[in-house]
């Protein structure tokens, strides 16, 4: 009996899930016809564990906590690809986006190691500076995932090919920026 009604609730929060997916992308699963034309354009496809096109499917068949715990969803670079060739007009990418904020929400440790260091530092950086800082970027990355030492060699030869820079530059709009950042983080 019990174990019943802890399936009953794993199921309906499973369909709120969904519906929260459905909620933040705008997007509605059960219109994918599964045609494939997504994952055919992906850049990153090769590299996931599920493709674009199965992302659809898990949620489809209500399977979201296997979408939640995917490396697709952390690999994905919101190039917009497959938002721009699907027929049926999902926006894939804002899809992608919301099940790595749910999953976020959820305490689901992402299937990508590290991935959510980087993500955190470089959202962080745009926050405060309206824009990326490369620099700054490696050693918060560095700070966060631990990795002190690895590729450190790098940053010289980078430094003097002129890729990285030693001071963030200003950007015009910052305000703007930031102001975006102040909406986000009220809702
Ligand atoms: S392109 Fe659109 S309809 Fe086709 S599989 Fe992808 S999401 Fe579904
Ligand atoms: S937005 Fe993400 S899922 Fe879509 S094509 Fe680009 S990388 Fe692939």
């Amino acid at each position: 009996m019990m174990q019943h009604s802890l399936q009953i609730d794993q199921k309906a929060l499973a369909s709120d899930l969904i519906k929260e997916a459905e909620r933040l992308s705008d997007t509605e699963p059960t219109s994918c016809m599964q045609c494939g034309m997504c994952t055919g354009g992906c850049p990153l496809a090769y590299e996931m564990d599920w493709s674009p096109r199965q992302i659809l499917r898990l949620l489809q068949l209500g399977l979201v906590n296997d979408a939640l715990s995917s490396r697709t969803i952390w690999l994905c670079l919101t190039c917009e690809t497959c938002t721009a060739r699907c027929p049926r007009d999902i926006d894939l990418a804002k899809l992608m986006s919301s099940l790595r904020e749910i999953a976020i929400t959820q305490k689901i440790k992402p299937a990508e190691k590290d991935i959510l260091s980087f993500h955190r530092s470089f959202l962080e950086l745009v926050k405060r500076g309206g824009r990326l800082f490369e620099l700054g970027l490696v050693g918060l990355y560095k700070l966060r995932s631990r990795h002190l030492f690895q590729d450190v060699l790098l940053a010289p030869v980078m430094l003097r090919k002129g890729k990285l820079k030693l001071i963030p530059r200003r950007i015009k709009g910052q305000d703007k920026v930031a102001r975006i950042f102040a909406k986000i983080e009220k809702q």
